[in-house]
């Protein structure tokens, strides 16, 4: 059986590597695209449908996926209306708030739509997640620091605010650092987490990296992924699209299918 598959944000950079992705996996099929310019692209690489509007894209169009990978705000309008045309979502696009994924997992449910929404497609991100909740529960005290490349809109990055969430699921909310701590400069500690501190670091060269720091009596632990290339998302993609074919339900987080 063909699956068949829109992808959203074809020309930027995740889009790109995920047509390409599409293109060589047997068994895909790319049906259309969704681009702010429309079918004015006229480009030669996307030798399908190009739509500006989500509406006319998801009623024209016959497809089983949605892959979005945008902007929170346009990828949050986007995924809105897939599961309302019965098209299952593979969400890339990072900055959603809490509130929001629960408004879609809800639409989902009442449309009885599957999908997932991933802050992180990258495996060994995930497993960097599921290592950092597991040590939280022997070190309390930890703080993350996310990297990316200086092009992101969103900070702190959902892989970071993931990790945050799953460690303060299994530690009791602490104040970390000095009880009379003072930052001199704003912002010197970082977002606060129920007491995680998250660090944000936006450079050109880097692409996504993530570390987390956890400190111990006479010992310091960290656990440490990086993203060399855009390339490393796109195993997770692909496992998405294959997995929310069986599901029932709008997923969020790759783990919850690894
Ligand atoms: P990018 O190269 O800047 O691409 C963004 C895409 O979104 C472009 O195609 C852009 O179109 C389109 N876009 C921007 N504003 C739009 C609007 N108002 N309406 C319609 N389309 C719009 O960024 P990227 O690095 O590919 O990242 C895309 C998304 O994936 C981001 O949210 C990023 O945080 C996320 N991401 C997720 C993962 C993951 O594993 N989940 C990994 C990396 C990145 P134009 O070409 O017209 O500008």
């Amino acid at each position: 059986m063909t699956t068949k598959i829109i992808v959203a944000g074809p020309r930027g950079k995740m889009g790109s590597e995920a047509i390409e992705m599409i293109r060589e996996t047997e068994g895909f099929e790319l049906v259309a695209c969704l681009d702010r310019k429309g079918s004015d692209v006229g480009d030669k690489i996307l030798d399908v449908p190009v739509f500006h509007d989500p509406e006319t894209c998801f009623t024209e169009v016959d497809a089983d996926i949605l892959v979005d990978l945008t902007t929170p705000q346009v990828g949050y309008a986007h995924t809105e209306a897939a599961i309302k045309h019965h098209i299952r979502p593979v969400v890339g696009t990072s900055g959603f708030t809490n509130d929001q994924i629960t408004e879609l997992k809800k639409l989902a449910k009442e449309h009885n739509v599957s999908g997932i929404i991933a802050p992180n497609f990258a495996v060994g991100a995930v497993l960097l997640m599921k290592f950092s909740q597991l040590a939280a529960k022997y070190f309390p005290d930890v703080e993350i620091i996310e990297k990316h490349h200086d092009q992101k809109l969103d900070a702190p990055s959902g892989t970071a605010m993931k990790t945050a969430d799953m460690i303060t699921q299994v530690r009791e909310p602490k104040k970390q650092g000095h009880p009379d701590e003072k930052e001199t400069l704003a912002g010197a500690r970082g977002g606060d987490v129920e007491g995680v501190r998250v660090h944000s670091v936006r450079l050109p060269g880097l692409v996504a990296h993530e570390e987390v720091i956890f400190g111990g009596k006479g010992q310091i632990f960290t656990l440490k992924h990086d993203s060399m290339n855009r390339g490393s998302f796109m195993d997770g993609i692909k496992l998405s699209i294959e997995e929310v074919l069986k599901k029932d339900e709008l997923i969020y987080g790759l783990e919850n299918i690894l």
